[in-house]
């Protein structure tokens, strides 16, 4: 980010504005708005520019700029064709630490003016640093259809309770649920179609009838897909904007965390790099313990929750517990990785079935049945299996699989760093020995590996495959 943005606030102080025409003009009509006094100094003033200035409480001043007009000003624009006068206009206001803008010219600006949206009291300020002006204004046309003028007169309604709803709830997390409901809800729905009298009403009577008993907390146990985040459900994300606390794991990518409220506590549980993770007991427990501070909880797992993530143990502890919960399921990593490296995991000439296993055999007390990995016509994933990528290979010949049958690791599906290598059970060991693809990977076997090689269509930022059969 090159440029923080923020709200100046103008009203009765002094701003600065160097030339006195159109496009002068135009920054003092944006000043006004906010009741800035603005003076202008130029030889000659526009006047339509005299006229605004004199209706504003505005300071004309015919004549030559100089260096003390900066004293007492709060921020300081050069709009005139003279380049000389506006680099010593920007130098001057440097020296005095004095924000500055010169117009049409990023390299002399200290702050720049944005496109903006004016839902006053709601304003969407949008910037590109100067770079791309014209998308800047396509992105401000967007939003301007994308925000009704509702909006305004619902910010107005939200200001004039304000201080009751304070009054009447005692905790932050009351409050934010209260106005959740009144902003996502049928007050705003009924002011947004026009009806603003009885918009008025309703928030009334919703603020009287409303309960002031510590909410109930909730769990929402999310899928967060394999690591894209256009691979997130319009559910997963609205959950994630909502949540008090999120508890994520190693899997879930950077992209996706990006997404959560952004005042959530987030707490990680997943695996750390020296290996510690957090027994799945305390994970459980803390569930249940933010949950009965009232909080609405994410727990929010790479993939599905359901498929090999634990899910179903953790919602075991929240139901002895009686706290209520949701689950929202996610693109699990076979299905995202298949689909992303061009392996349809079922096709009518090569697999009527697929079977997901765990390929992590420690702390297992039951030991895979190679046997039933190997009937014809089935794709297997294994997920986990990258350590043990040479038994499983092995195995699955020695339960009677052909050593030729094709077989493929991708590694960080979906994302721009994902890598495939192809090969077979003979030789996806000493591939992977030479290619050393990271986890988190997925070993898929099968013929439909074959398929890639006309189906590939994402490219990652690596070349596409590591190797081929
Ligand atoms: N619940 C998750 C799986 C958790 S087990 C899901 O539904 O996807 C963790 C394993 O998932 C990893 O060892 C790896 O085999 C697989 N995996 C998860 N994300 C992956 C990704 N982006 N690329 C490749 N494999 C992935």
């Amino acid at each position: 980010m090159d440029y923080l943005p923020l709200f100046f606030k103008l009203e009765n102080r002094n701003a600065l504005l160097v030339g006195g025409g159109q496009v002068a003009l135009r920054k003092a009509r944006l000043l006004v708005r906010t009741k800035a006094i603005v003076t202008v100094i130029s030889h000659e003033i526009d006047p339509q520019l005299a006229q605004l200035l004199k209706d504003n409480n505005g300071i004309s001043i015919i004549g030559e700029y100089r260096d003390e007009l900066l004293e007492g000003k709060l921020l300081v624009t050069a709009a005139t064709d003279d380049q000389a006068l506006n680099e010593q206009v920007y130098h001057d206001a440097l020296a005095r630490n004095i924000p500055v803008n010169v117009v049409d010219n990023p390299k002399l600006c200290t702050f720049v003016f944005p496109a903006i949206v004016d839902r006053s009291p709601i304003v969407i300020a949008i910037s590109s640093g100067g770079q791309a002006p014209v998308l800047v204004r396509v992105l401000r046309a967007k939003l301007e259809t994308l925000i009704p003028n509702g909006y305004s007169k619902l910010a107005i309604l939200a200001g004039k309770f304000r201080a009751q709803v304070k009054q009447k709830f005692g905790t932050i997390n009351q409050r934010r649920h209260f106005w959740e409901s009144i902003l996502q809800g049928q007050v705003a729905e009924t002011m947004l179609a026009g009806r603003e009298k009885d918009a008025y009403l309703m928030m009334e009577k919703k603020l009287k009838d409303a309960d002031t008993a510590l909410p109930a907390g909730e769990v929402y146990l999310v899928g967060a897909g394999p690591g894209d985040p256009e691979l997130l459900t319009f559910k997963a994300l609205r959950l994630m904007q909502q949540a008090d606390v999120v508890l994520y794991d190693a899997l879930v990518s950077k992209e996706v965390m990006e997404l959560c409220r952004r005042d959530a506590d987030l707490i990680f549980v997943g695996k750390q790099r020296d290996n510690h993770s957090v027994p799945q007991q305390s994970i459980n427990q803390m569930l249940v313990d933010h949950a009965k501070k009232g909080r609405r909880v994410v727990r929010l797992k790479g993939g599905d929750p359901f498929i090999f993530g634990r899910g179903g143990e953790e919602l075991q502890t929240l139901k002895e517990q009686g706290i209520p919960f949701q689950v929202v399921p996610g693109i699990t990593a076979a299905s995202a990785c298949s689909t992303y490296a061009g392996i349809p995991l079922t096709h009518r000439d090569y697999a009527q079935s697929v079977t997901f296993v765990t390929g992590q055999l420690k702390n297992r007390s039951t030991v895979l049945d190679y046997s039933q990995l190997i009937a014809a016509g089935q794709t297997v994933v294994f997920y986990m299996g990258l350590h043990n990528l040479a038994d499983i290979c092995t195995k699955l010949v020695e339960a009677g699989q052909s050593e030729l049958t094709p077989a493929a690791i991708v590694s960080k599906g979906t994302s721009v760093d994902q890598q495939v290598l192809v090969g077979d059970l003979s030789t996806l060991v000493k591939l992977q020995e030479e290619a050393q693809l990271a986890a988190p990977a997925l070993i898929i076997v099968g013929k439909v590996v074959l398929l890639r090689e006309q189906l590939q269509w994402f490219s990652a930022n690596h070349l596409g495959d590591v190797s081929s059969l």
